[in-house]
């Protein structure tokens, strides 16, 4: 059987490689990646439908001869991406040569990517590419994660994740909003956006603008979350470390731009505890906060994770975590037993707590916290909720509301479940409550703003 033959032919990428043999393996990378995202490649100018130049911005003269090649390109009218060393000075290059498209500095081959795809899309032809154009997940259809940064600043003692991953790197706001409006476009509608300090995003980059289709975007969580609440599906935010900011993020939650749901990793509560995983020890004043934000936000729907059994934690400390979180009323709690990891910082402290130790507290932790949560759930029975399906099985759909995240939270099992499927998005009635689940029945699909 012949195949058929894609409609439109790929857009070709004229590629300008400057600079030393790093800046030369970054030009390998891009076109390798390009190449295999079906790209061809412009023997002249002329021919190419969007050009690359990878500069070097090491000598006077090494500067100028990028500055003159970038001027030479974007005198075609072709639209011009600039990287390398040369893209850190984007001020000089736009000052030199305004109608430059996109500039980045060296290795950010996600936002040249991001430039190249806006500014030549490939058409996606299902029958040559092997990747759909949102990329492979191992999510369901509906919901996907949007990791905005790497890395972590931070050092809290228990964690090697600096270690491992280095310090922070955050994308620009325009390649993660190119890749929400892809993930959206084929289907998803659930963003969960995460990173290892997802309130941190930015700060790296010292929160600089970048442009998608001509739209200037700061990367900072609240421009970004205001920017993806736009998108018009659920936004949900993991792994917001306390910074004062949250404040503004709770104020976006009621008016509706992301779901309230505040995924918050606390840790502990005794302020010596805190100080020795070097993390933030007020905990009188998260007491205040989590009022504050009750109060600007009173549906909000507070998770957190905490750790028992750290080096040095004493009953009275324990006691401590059991009594703020009495006060606290979280609506979700994750609680995990210390344990070394090989590099950290922790496992030098003194007073480590014997294992027995560690899995009775865990346990206390955990029954208090099934008595509040069978509270707060048996509050929701009788409210009318909007849902998102997961699956259905069994004559059950499985759902969740804006208060529980996927895998980490409890379920809402709706029956019948009738026309129901995978991605609905529907009103139910709450008619049942267990310790971490609830029963619901049918109301109406709710409109898919996103559809
Ligand atoms: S626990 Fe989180 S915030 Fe602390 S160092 Fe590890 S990744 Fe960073």
């Amino acid at each position: 059987m012949s195949r058929p033959r894609p409609v439109s032919p790929p857009p070709r990428v004229g590629l300008i490689s400057l600079g030393c043999a790093k800046a030369l393996v970054d030009s390998e990378r891009l076109a390798t990646r390009l190449a295999a995202e079906g790209y061809r490649f412009a023997a002249s100018l002329g021919q190419a439908d969007v050009v690359l130049i990878t500069t070097c911005g090491f000598l006077d003269s090494a500067r100028e001869e990028s500055l003159a090649a970038i001027e030479e390109a974007a005198s075609t009218g072709r639209p011009v991406v600039v990287t390398g060393c040369l893209g850190s000075e984007a001020e000089l290059i736009r000052s030199r040569c305004p109608e430059v498209a996109a500039v980045t500095g060296p290795e950010a081959v996600d936002e040249v990517l991001a430039a190249v795809h806006r500014l030549a899309p490939k058409p996606h032809d299902p029958l040559l590419d092997l990747v759909p154009p949102q990329g492979l997940r191992f999510t369901p259809k509906h919901y996907a994660y949007l990791k905005i940064a790497e890395g972590c600043d931070r050092r809290c003692s228990f964690c090697i994740i600096p270690k491992l991953r280095g310090r922070q790197r955050s994308r620009s706001a325009a390649s993660v909003l190119a890749e929400a409006e892809r993930l959206v476009q084929a289907g998803v509608r659930e963003l969960l956006v995460i990173a290892q300090d997802t309130a941190a995003y930015g700060s790296d980059l010292r929160y600089a603008e970048s442009r998608l289709r001509g739209r200037p975007l700061r990367a900072h969580i609240v421009d970004l979350a205001r920017a993806l609440g736009e998108l018009g599906v659920w936004v949900r935010l993991h792994y917001l470390y306390p910074y004062p900011l949250l404040d503004r993020l709770v104020e976006l939650m009621a008016e509706g731009v992301v779901l309230p749901y505040l995924d918050v990793p606390l840790q502990h509560a005794s302020p010596r505890i805190l100080r020795a995983m070097r993390r933030p020890a007020q905990s009188a004043r998260m007491l205040d906060r989590i009022r504050r934000w009750r109060a600007i936000c009173p549906e909000l729907a507070i998770r957190s994770t905490f750790i028992v059994g750290f080096p040095g934690e004493s009953e009275e400390d324990f006691q401590l975590l059991l009594d703020w979180l009495c006060e606290a009323q979280l609506d979700r709690v994750g609680c995990f037993v210390y344990e070394d990891v090989a590099g950290a910082a922790a496992n030098r402290l003194s007073g480590h707590v014997p294992e027995e130790v560690k899995e009775e507290r865990r346990a206390r932790l955990m029954e208090l916290q099934a008595r509040i949560s069978r509270e707060k759930l048996k509050a929701r029975i009788g409210r009318e909720e909007e849902v998102l399906v997961d699956r259905v099985e069994d004559g059950a759909a499985y759902a969740r509301s804006y208060a529980e995240s996927p895998e980490i939270d409890g379920f809402i099992r709706i029956r019948p479940a009738a026309r129901l499927q995978p991605g609905l998005r529907l009103r139910v009635r709450i008619t049942a409550a267990t310790t971490h689940d609830l029963d619901a029945e049918p109301l109406s699909a709710a409109p898919d703003p996103a559809s």
